[in-house]
Parts: C-alpha cells; sequence; structure tokens
C-alpha cells in the first residue's frame, strides 16, 4: 500500500523540509516533538503533532517506545528519521519495520554494517572502494600496532569503532608515544561508545573532505548524484559544504561516482547513503559512509534538480529509482552555509528569542530553517538554526549572490554565524576553492591576531 502519512522523528529545519517534499506528493505528515518544541514551525505545519516527552531528547527525539505509539496512535504508515537522533540505529528500524511501518531509510543491516566503522571500512575495501592504509579491522596488541604503523609510516591516526562526529580520535606522530595513546584511545572509545575497539589508519597531512552522494533501490540498482565538498570544517564539524568540489575534473567525478554505485549496486543498497573520502594529491580514500540524508544535501539538489527526500520516500514506497544515470545532468554551482546560534568568533552558544526575521530571497536563493518573529531557539539541541543555500551557473556567481544572501539576512535577538561566513566569504584563497580541512582552524587563528 502506498504511503499515505509520515510520521517525522525529528524536529527543527530537517523536519520542516520532510514536510515539504511530503505535501508536495500529497503525503500527510506527523510532527513528534519534545514540550520544549510545542511552538516549533515543524509542528505548526504538520498535519498533526504528538507530543513525545521532556525536553532532553533522550527522553523524546531518541524515546522509541514513544515514537512507535505516537506512529500507532496517529495511524502513520511510515517513519522519516531526519539525520542524527535515531537516523542510525539499526534497531530501531528493525523496530519500525516489525510494527508494519515503512522505514524511510536503508535497510537495517546496512545501516549496521556502516555504523561499524571497522566493518564498514572491510566492506568498503572488497566493495571496491579505496581505502585510506591501516589495519585490517581492530588492532588488539601493541607489537602488532607498532609493526603496522612503522609499515604505514607515522604519523599515524587510531580510531574507535564506534565513534562519531569526530570524536574518539588520537593522531600519533612518534613511535614512542604509541601505546599511551592507543590505551587512552581504547578508554576513551570505551567510556563515550560502550566500545574499546580502536583501530589504525594512516594519518593524512592535509586532505580534503569529498563525499558521494549515493541511491539504490535495494534491488541492485544504485546510482551518484556526484559530489560535495565539505573540506570547511571547525572541529570536525561542517561550516559550509558546496558542490561541485573545486578541485574536481568531470572525469574524476565521473570515474569515482562510478565506483561508488557499483559498490552499492552489488551490496544491494536502498535508500539515500554518502559515502564519504579523503581526497589528497589527486587520490580518494574512503573514512565512512552515512546511511542517511545528509545536512549538506540541499547542494547536490541545487545541481542535480532532484529532490533527494522525495526520491527517499519513493523509494521507501517500492518504486523504482526515477531516473538513470544517463539522465541526471549536473549544472552550475551551489554552496550551503550552516548558520548556528553561536558567537561568530567564541562559538559560545546563544540561544534566545528571535526579535527580528528578515530571510534573503531572490532568484536561486533557498532558506532551509523553522525560524520565525517570536520564536524562541532552545538551549537543549543542535544550534543550528538555518541553511542558507545559494546557486549560481558559476562559482564566481554563487560566490556573489551567497554574498548578497547574507548580507540581506537578518536574524535579530541572538548572536549567529552569518558574519563568520561574511569574513569567510571575504577571504581570496576561499575564493580561489584552495582549502583543506585544516584551513578553516587555522584561518579562525590568524583572523583572531587580525
Ligand atoms: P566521524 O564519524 O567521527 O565524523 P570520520 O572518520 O568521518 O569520523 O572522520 C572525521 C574527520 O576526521 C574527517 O573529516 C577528517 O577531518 C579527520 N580524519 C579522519 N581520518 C583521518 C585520517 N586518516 N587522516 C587525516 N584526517 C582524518
Amino acid at each position: 500500500m502506498a504511503i499515505k502519512k509520515i510520521l517525522i522523528a525529528n524536529r527543527g529545519e530537517i523536519a520542516l523540509r520532510i514536510h515539504r517534499a511530503a505535501h508536495e506528493m500529497g503525503i500527510k505528515t506527523v510532527a513528534v516533538h519534545s514540550t520544549a518544541d510545542a511552538d516549533a514551525m515543524h509542528v505548526r505545519l504538520a498535519d498533526e503533532a504528538i507530543c513525545i516527552g521532556p525536553p532532553s531528547s533522550t527522553d523524546s527525539y531518541l524515546n522509541i517506545p514513544a515514537i512507535i505509539s505516537a506512529a500507532e496512535i496517529s495511524h502513520a504508515d511510515a517513519i522519516h528519521p531526519g539525520y542524527g537522533f535515531l537516523s542510525e540505529n539499526a534497531q530501531f528500524a528493525e523496530i519500525v519495520e516489525s510494527h508494519g511501518l515503512k522505514w524511510i531509510g536503508p535497510k537495517p543491516e546496512h545501516i549496521r554494517t556502516m555504523g561499524d566503522k571497522v566493518e564498514a571500512k572491510r566492506s568498503a575495501g572488497a566493495l571496491g572502494l579505496p581505502l585510506v592504509p591501516g589495519s585490517d579491522g581492530a588492532i588488539k596488541d601493541v607489537d602488532a600496532a607498532k609493526k603496522l604503523a612503522l609499515e604505514i609510516g607515522y604519523p599515524v591516526i587510531i580510531k574507535a569503532a564506534s565513534g562519531g562526529g569526530g570524536r574518539g580520535m588520537k593522531v600519533v606522530n612518534d613511535p614512542e608515544f604509541l601505546e599511551t595513546q592507543m590505551s587512552q584511545a581504547a578508554t576513551e572509545a570505551k567510556a563515550a561508545f560502550g566500545d574499546a575497539t580502536v583501530y589504525m589508519e594512516k594519518y593524512l597531512g592535509n586532505p580534503r573532505h569529498i563525499e558521494f552522494q549515493v541511491f539504490g533501490d535495494g534491488e541492485g540498482n544504485a546510482i551518484h548524484l556526484g559530489e560535495r565538498d565539505c573540506s570547511l570544517q571547525r572541529r570536525h564539524q561542517k561550516v559550509l559544504e558546496e558542490s561541485p568540489s573545486p578541485v574536481l575534473s568531470t572525469a574524476e567525478r565521473d570515474r569515482m561516482g562510478e565506483i561508488c554505485s557499483k559498490a552499492m549496486a552489488d551490496m544491494g543498497y536502498r535508500g539515500a547513503g554518502t559515502i564519504e573520502f579523503l581526497w589528497e594529491n589527486g587520490e580518494f580514500f574512503f573514512i565512512e559512509m552515512n546511511t542517511r540524508l545528509q545536512v549538506e544535501h540541499p547542494v547536490t539538489e541545487m545541481v542535480t534538480g532532484i529532490d533527494l527526500v522525495r526520491e527517499q520516500i519513493r523509494i521507501a514506497d517500492g518504486k523504482p529509482l526515477s531516473f538513470t544515470q544517463d539522465e541526471i545532468t549536473f549544472s552550475g554551482h551551489a554552496v550551503e552555509c550552516r548558520i548556528n546560534a553561536e558567537d561568530p568568533q567564541t562559538f559560545m552558544p546563544s540561544p534566545g528569542t528571535v526579535t527580528a526575521y528578515h530571510p534573503p530571497g531572490g532568484l536561486y536563493v533557498r532558506v532551509d530553517s523553522g525560524l520565525y518573529h517570536g520564536y524562541k531557539v532552545p538551549p537543549y539541541y543542535d544550534s543550528m538554526i538555518a541553511k542558507l543555500i545559494v546557486y549560481g551557473h558559476s562559482r564566481e556567481g554563487c560566490l556573489m549572490r551567497l554574498r548578497r544572501a547574507l548580507e540581506e539576512f537578518v536574524i535579530g535577538g541572538m548572536k549567529t554565524t552569518i558574519p563568520l561566513h561574511q569574513k569567510l566569504l571575504a577571504d581570496p584563497e576561499f575564493q580561489n576553492g584552495d582549502y583543506t580541512i585544516k584551513w578553516l582552524e587555522e584561518w579562525l587563528e590568524k583572523s583572531k591576531d587580525s
């Protein structure tokens, strides 16, 4: 039976984003929310809304029994998890399916495999994706680790198999410190993720982060929608993303995209996914796969003209992919700025009440945000309050339009990272696309002094 009503197990801009795709398809939506989000825009726009708990996300947006009950009470027939929260929880996906609901996401076994980084690397290697040189699976004893580190060469990085969000990583520059750093990494991994398993990789000195968007139908067909360059990061958090990457040629995109879609086809992958690589000196190295929609998906939508959430819903409904690889064309350039309620210099959170709100508009300007005048940004969740996505026929045109759009954007009542983006856009190195994953933090240090 076709999906008629989707419960959106998320909040903020992404809940709104999913609601919009659903409504365009004639599908009703159910919002779930914590008591802190009773006045949120996703709650106001949804056809129905159900409160699932107190502000703390453990008791609300991560509360599986409350979410499943909400789906049953509202007679929803599918659940979209958005990103974050329960989106990469294989057990939740299984529970959803065992309640006869459609899970708008990948097969639970694929979520599980990719959620364990050691397993993910193993399958990625078997599927023909290029890997960062490193341990074949988990590293257990120090002697083996020492031997391997000498083979691949220092510096190396010790990573937690269950890590995420840029946490649980240790760079080791010197053999002398390998043993202590390894045991520290394992202790920290155990404390943070309940799993002490760690593995080793060569630490790349100055790479870019380039990821490919993929889609599979779960039946052995898969396509790719090109790449996003997400190298501009602070503390491993993405700040600004763009597509295409300033360093990739069409031939390289086609070649890597094909490797990715073939891997997904062989795996029988279903739904949307992102394969993340580090890129250095023209070479790609797989680091992980995200089995969900990404925050930065709109830049891909802008350059391909494809609605990714609509596609996710169609696939969950058992429909085939709406296009073949040959039908997908890439045109122009898109950039997304993540706008956070934070001090643009210290990055201290700055939640508050919106006293003025004027989002920019005009041709090729998109704002994904749940903000409105009078809205109170709750202090309990992620500080991202808006995404500004701008398109241009060329990168240069896109950046000029983005500059204008940032100038127009008014969010009163709290500090935001809009001034940070404005400053970034004025930088010649950024304008030349001349940056790596280390660039932004160095640039922030430098701009402190100036
Ligand atoms: P997480 O799941 O915690 O985000 P990732 O494996 O995706 O972890 O790595 C996060 C970030 O850490 C990458 O975007 C990159 O900046 C850095 N990183 C990870 N592995 C390496 C490596 N082998 N060499 C250099 N930097 C790395």
